[in-house]
């Protein structure tokens, strides 16, 4: 079997064309040029047959990848209906069963009943079940048109202009799905453009010298960079990122680049500012400020001006990945990315910090591995470390697979140390990989194909199932739609609230109580725990929207600024200064497809009760004055108080307010249920102060959900782009561990195999922990167990059923019902809670699923008591439910159903973490410290994304990188990081000490002078006149903000303050909404008014920009006659300079372009 062909750079002679390419729509039904050379993927036949999944590099044993008949998760209990299935299984099954409860549904121990699916492990597949298939054909061949509704040819069409084309200036990294119906990933075209868009570049012909830095000298002897280290204490280790760097004191690193050579020359610096805003933003970074840790690796190497061009720089970087994230970016094609090469040690670092925290190169990546010569070792007698990682779930896989990358990336650096680099060994309990991403296939398949469907499984997402956005830097973007290219169906958000009595709810009287809903949550979250803000250096705004660098030259660092800020009498101390404003979240609306709440900055509880339920469309009840308040701070107080507690005795406080119904007690318990289902517990098990401590973080975009299984997404990553080294089938029962990192960590599982490992990262849930039959020697330390006890972990179950057509509005993704408390007209909270989880919400999953499937949420008490009913009960209530909707179309029984028991499952035990009653603010940070040599990641470890894919998935990401600090050590900083303007090395240049680099110098002098000639004689090019506002609401809201201020101050509860701009803002949101056209008018026409001006000043600017180019070519022209250019007595040179197209700069070396440095030059002391 041959190589796998490898894409290299990003030359455009086509040299470097990526080999992970085409987007296909379906991982399994492409083969990529990876395999044309000899495939590294032999697709799984079925089940029974062996799988032999080899690469040149190893070979996957059967053994890892093949499934048998006991490889069955033991928390699904899956049976057929009765013989009203018509649709013909495919593959062979048992005589459809009677719908039965079996007596050993779901055991503690792993004893699992008998069950009619062929297979369950997704890594085998069914014949009729492609399995994971390496990446599709280099030949482009157009997606298949898409199913029954909707796909819009635009999305569909391959030649959209997606990755490689300039990103639109929205946040958004793909382009966006259709209004409903499956999605085609973005295509990446075979002539996708290389990331380093200059095509002049010689990048293409050089090796990739991005590692040139010699051997890591044992920790450097100068003082590190003083980042506020906390002391490592009882045996805490740092977290990622405050050991984020140190002083390099060896040889400057070369780099066989030009300035700018990453930035397209052909492009206008205001849309690659856009592009770069866009990159920082794709990526979870803000674009103008540096993130806490990039403040602590560079406040003692820059400049508070200097900032600008920092920023600048790494946008860039992240430009170039987030473009095309099929293949890595390379250092060298980093550093390209600065304009001037005295940055070149800035972008570098910038490059080594994005790597290192997974910002650019994670997931299913092809990196492409240096061509330097190995060290002159021989491999056997190299040493080579051992990660183990405990867990095949999104945390687990994300981890493994990211440290194979960085591994990879840092593999010279591993040479000099006279080791290999590091083996990643992952441990998996189960069967299968995803962890409780768990896509299960069903029985049932359909006949007739839907040409969206073809070639996919058809399968029901049993534990993580919608994807909350791709947009504003959810990673699972990049792998699904950057990187796996998988189909994914957008949800459609409208959705109808059928009552207990099957009939929709009066729209107007739904949103009157969610509101009133949104005003409780408001209310409370005055309550929860305060975060705490971190330093915000920003970059110059202007600058960076304009792509253009600072030109100021301050030598102050920004430490310096600070402490000479902080030397001025009753100035603030350094750690006071410069910190981000405090901003209160409060809650503003609640997500029906999640029962997440999304939030805004805000004042919460601002306005007495009775004049906000006034405000939201409520009339107050007779007598009842405007002033009239709710009572909650002592609820507060109360012991034991939490979220439920407080909520059950503010609910009846409306009741004095305003009329308040049974059906709108149904209502406000229907939210409630939808809340308890995104915390996956009854909201009195939640902490008052911690139940929404991820606010803030929700991505942006439409919900999806992946066509054909979200399973596709982990197999990718163990997969791609060459098998992990994962072991199924071996549940781990103890980690001995070195707290104090003296010794050698051994995990043992529990068929008595054992892996002595020098770092182990442990993915294990958090229910799984809490249950505590996983050892740890020597026990976990209290720290550590205080934060296990009190995080909570739920349970959220789901009952599917799988029907021979579908009897619903097909139109609608989702519905909800209302639940009627166990006491009928009961109008005490207590009575709902048992109830209202229950089939509360209805996903209709046909379109990802391909087949007519209905999947019903058991939240809240509800979940719980999924664990204990037989099949045969829920199932009949499901039907009841369904029949209360839509009457006797529902069939007496589902042709397959499937209910899941979390809770009962033993590599789970729940569904996902949530904040317990007695929770701590950081303890979701405290779960993700290290103990010695032992890392956790998971999603109970993500302060910020907790209980989701996406969660889990930057949690591996995070142990990834502690992982590699331990291993190498902090990131290496030169110094000085900028080389000054005037510094000797450069003085060298241009004296002439070094032909090639004096060229350097005194080629950009030339072109300071040049343009400081012109200016002198013409000024300055015409600056092109301000777009005015094109929204009519901007002129609304700037002359109504008194207005608005005033509307707040209404009923404004004491003490709390003047309203904030944002509540301003929103207050006229609103105002305008309730704003009639005919007085909406005025506004209209003073857009038109300030639109025929910009016309007439661009059509201005446009003559007189034409003038001064024309005058500016002409001086130039002049100017070159009469004072020719260094270049120009270098015939040769000059030469491959004019065929390059390049204007500026270093000439490129006789061979390779290779722009060299001697020794003595790149050497900087100190
Ligand atoms: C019902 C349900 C619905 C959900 N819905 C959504 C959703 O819509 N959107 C969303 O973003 N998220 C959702 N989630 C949450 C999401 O699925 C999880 O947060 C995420 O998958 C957790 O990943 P993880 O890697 O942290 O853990 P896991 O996926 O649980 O991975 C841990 C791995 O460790 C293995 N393991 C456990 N014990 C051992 C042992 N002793 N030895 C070896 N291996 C072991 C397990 O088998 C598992 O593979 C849902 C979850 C559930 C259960």
């Amino acid at each position: 079997m041959g190589p796998p062909s490898r894409p290299r750079s990003r030359d455009s002679s086509g040299a470097g064309k990526r080999s992970v390419r085409g987007l296909s729509p379906n991982l399994d039904s492409r083969r990529s040029n990876r395999t044309s050379a000899g495939s590294n993927f032999a697709k799984p036949s079925s089940p029974a047959t062996s799988t032999s999944l080899s690469t040149p590099d190893r070979k996957v044993t059967v053994k890892e990848y093949s499934s048998s008949s006991e490889d069955i998760a033991a928390e699904i209990v899956v049976w057929t209906g009765d013989t009203m299935d018509v649709d013909i299984p495919e593959s062979p099954t048992p005589a459809p069963a009677e719908i039965s409860d079996p007596p050993d549904v779901v055991v503690e121990d792993m004893k699992v009943e008998p069950i009619v699916s062929p297979s369950s492990s997704p890594l085998s597949q069914p014949s009729s079940s492609p399995s994971i298939q390496p990446p599709p054909s280099p030949s482009i061949e157009p997606p298949p048109s898409l199913h029954l509704d909707v796909p819009s040819a635009a999305s569909l069409d391959p030649s959209t202009p997606l990755l490689h084309d300039p990103l639109p200036p929205t946040p958004s990294l793909f382009p966006p799905a259709p209004p409903s119906g499956v999605v085609k990933p973005p295509f990446v075209d075979d002539a996708v453009v290389p990331k380093a868009e200059d095509s002049s570049s010689s990048l293409s012909a050089v090796s990739d010298h991005s590692d040139l830095s010699p051997a890591l000298s044992s920790v450097s002897s100068k003082a590190t960079t003083p980042v506020d280290n906390e002391s490592s204490k009882d045996g805490m280790a740092p977290p990622a990122g405050q050991l984020a760097s140190q002083i390099r004191d060896k040889p400057r690193r070369r780099y066989d680049v030009r300035p700018k050579v990453s930035i397209p020359p052909d492009l206008p610096l205001y849309e690659y500012a856009t592009q770069c805003i866009a990159g920082a933003e794709a990526s979870r970074l803000n674009p103008y400020a540096l993130h806490p840790e990039e403040y602590s690796m560079l406040r003692d190497h820059i400049s508070h001006t200097q900032v600008t061009t920092y920023l600048n720089i790494r946008n860039g970087i992240l430009r170039l990945w987030v473009r095309n994230p099929q293949i890595a970016v390379t250092r060298d094609e980093a550093v390209g990315c600065a304009k001037d090469s005295r940055w070149f040690d800035v972008a570098s670092l910038s490059f080594d910090w994005l790597v290192r925290r997974g910002y650019i190169n994670f997931g299913c990546v092809e990196i492409r591995s240096s061509r330097k010569p190995a060290a002159e070792i021989s491999p056997t007698q190299r040493k080579q470390k051992t990660v183990v990682v405990i867990g095949a779930g999104m945390s687990g896989l994300g981890c493994a697979r990211q440290l194979e990358g960085l591994f990879k990336q840092y593999s010279k650096r591993f040479r000099e140390m006279g080791e290999e680099p590091p083996r990643v060994v992952v441990l998996e309990g189960r069967s299968r990989v995803g962890g409780r991403v768990y896509s299960r296939s069903f029985t049932t398949k359909s006949k007739h194909v839907a040409p969206h469907f073809e070639g996919k499984r058809y399968t029901a997402e049993m534990g993580g199932m919608i994807i909350t956005g791709f947009d504003r830097g959810n990673p699972i973007n990049i792998l699904l739609r950057g990187q796996l290219g998988l189909d994914y169906h957008k949800l459609n958000p409208e959705m109808t609230l059928f009552d207990s009595n099957g009939k929709p709810v009066d729209f107007e009287r739904d949103q009157m109580v969610e509101k009133l809903y949104n005003d409780c949550l408001e209310r409370v979250s005055e309550y929860k725990f305060q975060q705490p803000t971190s330093k915000l250096i920003e970059g110059n705004r202007d600058l960076i929207d304009e792509g253009r660098d600072s030109s100021a030259e301050t030598h102050k660092t920004i430490r310096q600024a600070e402490e000479a800020a902080a030397a001025q009498p009753y100035a603030a101390p350094v750690s006071e200064q410069n910190m981000a404003p405090q901003v209160h979240l409060v809650p503003v609306s609640s997500d029906r497809a999640t029962g997440k709440v999304h939030t805004e900055p805000g004042t919460p509880g601002a306005q007495k009760a009775a004049h906000r339920v006034r405000d939201i469309g409520w009339t107050l009840k007779h007598g009842v004055s405007e002033d009239a308040d709710l009572e909650i701070d002592s609820l507060t107080k109360e012991p034991n108080a939490t979220l439920g507690s407080v909520i059950d005795k503010i609910i009846p406080q409306y009741r004095d307010l305003v009329d308040f119904t049974a059906q709108d007690y149904r209502l406000m318990n229907w939210h409630v249920a939808n809340l308890e289902y995104s915390n996956a517990t009854n909201y009195n098990q939640m902490s008052l102060r911690g139940w929404d401590i991820d606010a803030g973080n929700e991505w942006e975009g439409a919900h999806t959900m992946v066509v054909g299984g979200y399973q596709s997404v982990p197999r990718g990553l163990a997969l791609l782009p060459t098998p992990l080294n994962l072991k199924q089938k071996s549940p781990v029962q103890k980690i001995t561990y070195s707290p104090d990192n003296t010794g050698r960590a051994t995990v043992e599982c529990e068929d008595g195999y054992k892996v002595e490992a020098d770092y182990v990262v442990n993915t294990i849930p958090l229910g799984v922990l809490k249950h505590g039959n996983v050892q740890f020697e020597p026990p976990l330390p209290l720290w550590k167990t205080d934060a296990i006890n009190r995080l909570g972990f739920g349970v959220l179950n789901k009952v599917i059923l799988v029907y021979k057509e579908a009897f619903w509005d097909e139109s609608r993704d989702i519905f909800g019902v209302l639940r009627i408390p166990s006491s009928r007209h009961s109008l005490e909270q207590k009575d709902y809670s048992s109830q209202r989880g229950r089939f509360f919400q209805w996903f209709n999953i046909s379109k990802p699923s391909g087949l007519p499937v209905l999947l019903a949420l058991m939240a809240g008490d509800a979940g719980y008591d999924t664990e204990q009913s037989c099949n045969d009960d829920l199932v009949a209530e499901a039907t009841e439910v369904l029949r209360s909707v839509y009457g006797s179309r529902v069939p007496k029984q589902p042709v397959e159903a499937v209910v899941t028991r979390w809770a009962s499952d033993k590599f789970a035990r729940g569904s996902y973490s949530s904040a317990g009653p007695a929770m701590e603010a950081d303890d979701y940070d405290t779960m993700a410290r290290p103990i010695g040599n032992l890392y956790f990641a998971g999603e109970h470890t993500s302060g910020t994304h907790p209980a989701t894919v996406h969660g889990a998935y930057l949690s591996g990401l995070r142990a990834a990188s502690e992982v590699l600090d331990a291993v190498l050590g902090p990131i290496e900083i030169a110094t000085p990081l900028i080389i000054p303007k005037n510094h000797s090395s450069l003085k060298r240049k241009a004296s002439g000490a070094n032909n090639k680099d004096s060229l350097e110098a005194r080629l950009q002098q030339y072109e300071i002078d040049m343009w400081d000639h012109i200016v002198l004689h013409i000024d300055r090019r015409p600056a092109m006149p301000n777009k005015p506002a094109s929204n009519a609401y901007i002129f609304f809201s700037k002359s109504n903000y008194d207005n608005a201020r005033k509307k707040l101050e209404e009923g404004r509860r004491p003490g709390k303050g003047k309203p904030s701009a944002n509540e301003v803002r929103m207050m006229s949101a609103k105002m305008w909404k309730e704003t009639t056209e005919e007085e909406k008018r005025p506004f209209v026409e003073m857009v038109e008014e300030q639109k025929r001006g910009y016309a007439d000043k661009m059509a201005e600017w446009k003559k007189l920009a034409a003038e001064w180019d024309e005058k500016a070519t002409e001086l130039r022209l002049k100017y070159e006659r009469e004072r020719p250019p260094p270049v120009a007595s270098e015939e040769e040179g000059s030469k491959r300079r004019r065929a390059a197209g390049v204007e500026s700069y270093a000439e490129p070396d006789e061979d390779e372009g290779i722009v060299e440095e001697d020794e003595e030059d790149v050497t900087m002391e100190g």
